[in-house]
């Protein structure tokens, strides 16, 4: 039987404030059941500065510890029981079968198993709970992952989109063609794939085009031990509403309406290690509740619009850089790029952009104006330049957007 939001909230907020160093903290003088609306949020800096207070259960009872970045330089600890990897397990079962995944497919994760992350393991649990053969290729051969395409014949792989986009690239070197490959399903984490309004974005078309395989867009949070992903009809990740509930927020933590993009704000239903109330993610997206076409009524998650810390403003407007991203992406003749903002005053940024390529500048300035209604300066730059920019000493992912605000 299916647990309403009514009954499932009384039941998180009892276990936090009786379990939870840091909510018995915040809820010691609370009489009574409060709604969850008058909740003051919480954010990445509260976890970072009270990271094992928000441990409710005893160290004996842990039975997995991943890390998730955290604000002060150092991973945060998060940690699962038993329990909470079983509902991870069911979890990533009903994301994968969003993406319409069954016990007949094999599926290829081409995603880090190790190095303290949650998402591998999560996926491999998920998929073994459907009954999918597995392959743990991860993330770090793209000619193994071709290899094992030929030997055991995947129906599905996961996998970051620019990690896939260079297995195709090596298979185009060794002469393969992937579109005869038998993977039909490239589920995509990390990155986004689609753009506001549900189209593909230049990175989702390409791997649709060069794999002849559908993409799916997957979007999880290791502080929420939990995954939303999209079905066939790609209008949104699909939220598991007995495990998580989610809020969209404007700058001034008022919900916004349906549809419009705010930050997502999560509070974690079943968790027993370390369970969350409104979460500030720090992501960007729009919420839909409207009815999907694959028959499911639960909400839906729009793509990530990007990061609210990143968000600039122009003279009374404001955007994201993936919006100006996503021009020079699909603009011919950038081969690299990177935007980069500075503060100009309170009320405005200014955004220059550097590329390397023979595009001509001025068309480039008018696209992103039509695009963005933005034209910012634009500079020809050495790839080293670049590259340098992309990715500077110690940084893990290289970054096409560098804040210098
Ligand atoms: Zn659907």
């Amino acid at each position: 039987m299916t647990r309403s939001f009514d009954q499932l909230w009384p039941l998180a907020f009892r276990y936090a404030a009786m379990h939870s160093p840091y909510y018995r903290e915040v809820f010691h003088s609370q009489k009574g059941i409060p709604a969850l609306k008058t909740i003051p949020p919480c954010d990445k800096s509260t976890l970072s500065a009270r990271n094992l207070d928000f441990l409710c259960v005893s160290p004996e009872r842990v039975i997995e510890i991943v890390t998730t970045s955290g604000t002060t330089g150092q991973p945060l600890l998060w940690m699962l029981t038993e329990a909470d990897l079983r509902r991870l397990a069911v979890n990533e079962k009903l994301s994968f079968e969003c993406a319409g995944l069954t016990a007949r497919d094999t599926v290829l994760v081409a995603v880090a198993m190790d190095r303290c992350f949650m998402a591998g393991a999560a996926y491999w649990l998920g998929l073994r709970e459907i009954g999918c053969a597995v392959v743990r290729t991860g993330a770090t051969s793209p000619l193994l992952v071709l290899e094992m395409i030929q030997r055991v014949q995947p129906t599905a792989i996961v996998g970051v989109p620019s990690f896939l986009r260079i297995v195709a690239d090596k298979a185009r070197e060794a002469g393969m063609d992937l579109r005869h490959s038998p993977v039909k399903k490239l589920i995509c984490i990390g990155e986004p794939i689609r753009d506001a309004a549900f189209g593909l974005n230049h990175s989702g078309a390409t791997l649709e085009s060069v794999w002849g395989a559908k993409v799916y867009s997957t979007y999880g949070v290791t502080e929420l031990a939990n995954s939303l992903c999209e079905c066939e009809a790609g209008q949104g990740g699909h939220l598991h509403d007995e495990q998580l509930h989610l809020e969209i927020l404007d700058d001034a933590g008022q919900p916004v309406s349906d549809g419009e993009v705010g930050e997502v704000v999560a509070t974690t239903f079943g968790v027993e290690a370390m369970p969350v109330i409104r979460y500030r993610t720090g992501d960007c997206a729009a919420l839909f509740r409207g009815h999907c076409k694959c028959g499911r009524t639960t909400p839906r998650l729009g793509p990530i619009v990007g990061r609210k810390n990143q968000k600039l403003k122009f003279k009374g407007t404001s955007l994201f850089p993936s919006a100006l991203t996503a021009v020079l992406e699909e603009a011919d003749q950038v081969e690299s790029f990177v935007v980069i903002a500075r503060k100009e005053s309170e009320l405005s940024d200014s955004v220059e952009v550097l590329i390397h390529g023979a595009a001509p500048i001025a068309g480039l300035r008018e696209a992103m104006q039509a695009r963005t209604k933005i034209a910012p300066q634009i500079r020809v730059a050495t790839r080293e330049e670049i590259e340098s920019l992309q990715l500077p000493a110690q940084a893990r992912k290289r970054r096409t957007f560098v804040d210098l605000r």
